[in-house]
């Protein structure tokens, strides 16, 4: 039986596999890339199936045109990985599986163009620079290579193919080929440096990691800032790397971090591949070349780094796993923790996530057992603990957000030399409208949670029941007039600060200000060399980053957070309080932390302050519990967006009716996004929610088909976002 057709997967926004023949002669591995005519253009697609027969009449399919690749660039396991991805997220699988694969393979490139390489002759290794200094990009390229062959795709970066030309007619260099034997060798040349020794909490952390590293398991490691996780990965990984196993990192930010990664380069002695948003595609390339053969013992990188292929996969660690950076929010909307739960189960190896702030999901799957859980209770270092304090808004006088006995304070610390935080809580943006005199915020009556003000439509909207009222002139509690709404964006307190302290330099940090890794590295550097004394951020800041200077934290707008629709606005405040508090004055300053609000006796916030993030979390679940929220509940988010408001309802309304809400599957909406109005768009929402995931999956397995073909789906942008972490 001859396997005449192939199912091809292709990176177009439709759902299912298509059907080419196979030239005389051709057969692709599965997992491999092929070119093929897709309308009037060609395509790289992936190889899912032979098959000596399709449902098409054969006329009307045409032919692979080339085969890309001999060997399958994504594993059988892959594969699987990311079609269970595919059914889970409801997204088209060909974009999935080239969202995966590193741009240069996207692009179709084939293996001997990506391993083409240049060497020195022998007459090149004996050439002296000095011989080209007339020619200095010559002089360059010869110098580059004296260490060893290097990739063309590389090279090419920096120098032109006249370059290479001239170099290889005066016979100085040569063709290389890289494909050779993969060096396997490293486990051999670990040379481990000092280590301190664990303490009690450490080693029953890493034991308990040794016994079981062999096969699937889930570890979460909850510790307090400096209570010594990172020296927990790299003691329960020695062993792991000893045996020639891999071990995948995963962490929200390496920009903010390089000092992580020097770490696990000095203990071992290993090069250590990394990747981030700030490589070139070839640099990217590299790593996932270099990970996939077993030459790189251990990976560390943000998000996307979860798709790097491992030959002998030994551990995955996620670390900072509750941090919101792992969750991709556009397109393929996946969450990388979640995605390395399945692929380790998949690959039969255990995963760690390290947290000093765990995400309710994960505190819940480890109060429940399915998660092994270990605590750090000690911090290891000797970092003073910060003093945390609350300031009651109401009735105060504010310029920029900030109380007159607040500008006091931060001028004494200035005064002093030191350097001042001030945050902005971004979550629950569009929020609560609440009463600067006495606090009042109105409440919708059948959820007991507070309204969102909506400005643009000019109302109060319920974002649990979708009810909706008229904003109200005054306090329906003490009759003040007006009601504000809480909040304030940064780049307009950068302006505000600058007039309120003058002769200091304010620095912003947010994810405009700090686009590109050289520009955030710089303005770090900045920092801690004291040439920015105020510094203006939103979570960002929080990020792994380490301020010896900073003696005061100012966290501007808690309620923004506290009275939020978004049910996790709660939850990631007290993350950030908590990581502001572990980082800010570590050394020998005593940090002192401000929480501004018009609520200080609100419960959540009084528990986290008296008694501690770990507590806060367990209280939060019950509530979470008791209002049948994720974790203990499921949610899919509908978003659609358009110039006419309406179209974008009533498309949300169509998709709502396709799908016939009932006892197993609630639907809310469509009611406006918190954010409302963007870019001239309006954007409306449909939230799904269901005791049960299989409540949602069903419903969707069956009439997404049906949604996609909704008139008014090609006129709106819509998406939908499973498990969503922003509303
Ligand atoms: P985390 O990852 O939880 O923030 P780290 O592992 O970075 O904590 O530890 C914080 C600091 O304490 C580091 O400087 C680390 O070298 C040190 N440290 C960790 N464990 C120990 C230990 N058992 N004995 C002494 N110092 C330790
Ligand atoms: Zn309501």
């Amino acid at each position: 039986m001859t396997l005449g057709f192939a199912e091809i997967a292709l990176p177009v926004p439709m759902r299912g596999h298509f059907d080419y023949l196979l030239p005389e002669g051709m057969v692709p591995c599965i997992g491999a890339r092929v070119l093929v005519p897709f309308g009037r253009r060609k395509l790289v697609g992936i190889v899912m199936r032979c098959k000596s027969a399709s449902d098409m009449p054969t006329d009307k399919l045409r032919a692979v045109e080339t085969l890309l690749d001999e060997e399958a660039v994504l594993s059988q396991l892959f594969l699987d990985w990311l079609n269970w991805a595919s059914q889970y997220y409801q997204h088209p699988l060909g974009d999935i599986l080239f969202t995966a694969l590193p741009v240069n393979l996207r692009k179709g490139l084939t293996q001997d163009a990506l391993q083409k390489a240049w060497q020195l002759t022998d007459k090149g290794q004996q050439c002296d620079p000095q011989d080209l200094k007339r020619a200095a990009k010559q002089q360059a390229l010869l110098i580059a290579l004296k260490p060893g062959p290097q990739l063309h795709q590389t090279l090419s970066e920096h120098y032109s193919a006249a370059i290479f030309r001239a170099l290889e007619e005066k016979d100085l260099i040569e063709a290389a080929n890289l494909a050779v034997a993969a060096k396997l060798d490293w486990p051999e040349h670990i040379s481990l440096a000092e280590q301190p020794r664990p303490n009690l909490e450490q080693s029953l952390a890493i034991s308990a990691i040794a016994h079981q590293n062999e096969t699937f398991r889930c570890f979460l490691l909850e510790g307090v800032t400096g209570s010594g996780k990172t020296e927990v990965y790299l003691q329960a990984i020695e062993p792991l790397l000893r045996q020639g196993k891999q071990v995948l990192i995963l962490v929200p930010e390496i920009g903010l971090t390089p000092q992580t990664v020097r770490r696990f380069q000095l203990r071992f002695g290993l090069d250590v591949g990394i990747l981030h948003s700030g490589l070139t595609d070839n640099e990217r390339m590299q790593v996932w070349r270099q990970a996939r053969s077993g030459e790189l013992g251990i990976v560390i990188g943000t998000r996307s780094a979860i798709f790097t292929p491992m030959k002998s996969p030994g551990m995955i660690i996620v670390d900072e796993e509750h941090d919101g950076s792992y969750k991709q929010q556009d397109g393929w909307r996946y969450h990388a923790r979640d995605m390395a739960v399945v692929r380790a189960r998949l690959e039969n190896i255990p995963l760690l996530l390290g947290s000093a702030t765990p995400s309710l999901e994960s505190l819940n799957n480890a109060l429940t057992g399915k998660y092994q859980h270990l605590l750090l209770r000690q911090r290891a270092g000797q970092a003073k603990p910060v003093q945390h304090k609350l300031l009651d808004l109401k009735g105060q006088q504010l310029e920029f957000g900030l109380t007159r006995g607040m500008r006091q304070r931060i001028q004494a610390h200035l005064q002093q030399g030191n350097q001042v935080m001030l945050f902005i809580n971004r979550r629950g943006y569009a929020p609560a409208l609440i009463c600067h005199q006495c606090g009042f915020v109105e409440e919708c009556h059948s959820c007991d949670r507070s309204y969102t003000l909506h400005r643009s439509l000019n109302k109060l909207q319920c974002h649990h029941c979708s009810d909706a009222k008229p904003i109200p002139h005054a306090c329906a509690q003490c009759g003040a007039s007006p009601m504000q709404p809480v909040g304030m964006g940064t780049e307009q307190l950068e302006q505000g600060i600058a007039s309120l302290f003058p002769g200091y330099q304010a620095a912003r940090i947010d994810s405009d200000s700090a686009r590109g890794k050289q520009k955030l590295h710089q303005l770090l550097e900045d920092i801690n060399q004291g040439k920015h004394q105020l510094l203006i951020g939103t979570q960002i800041l929080a990020k792994g980053h380490h301020f010896p200077n900073v003696s005061l934290v100012v966290i501007l707008d808690v309620d923004g957070a506290l009275f939020s629709a978004d049910y996790r606005a709660a939850e990631k405040l007290a993350q950030l309080i908590t990581q502001v508090a572990g980082r800010a004055g570590r050394a020998h300053i005593q940090g002192e932390l401000w929480l501004q609000t018009h609520h200080p006796s609100h419960p959540l916030l009084q528990d986290l302050l008296n008694n501690g993030y770990q507590h806060f979390a367990r209280l939060a679940l019950k509530e979470r519990r008791f209002a049948a929220l994720p974790p203990f509940s499921y949610q899919a988010l509908f978003r659609a967006e358009s110039n006419h408001a309406a179209q974008a309802h009533d498309f949300l309304l169509q998709v709502r009716q396709l799908l016939s809400p009932g006892p197993e599957m609630a639907a809310i909406g469509p009611i406006p996004a918190l954010m409302e109005k963007r870019q001239g768009r309006y954007r409306m929402q449909l939230l799904l929610q269901s005791q049960q995931r299989t409540g949602i999956q069903q419903q969707l397995n069956r009439l997404m088909g049906q949604i996609e073909k909704l008139p008014l789906a090609n006129k709106v942008r819509w998406s939908l976002d499973m498990d969503p972490q922003d509303f």
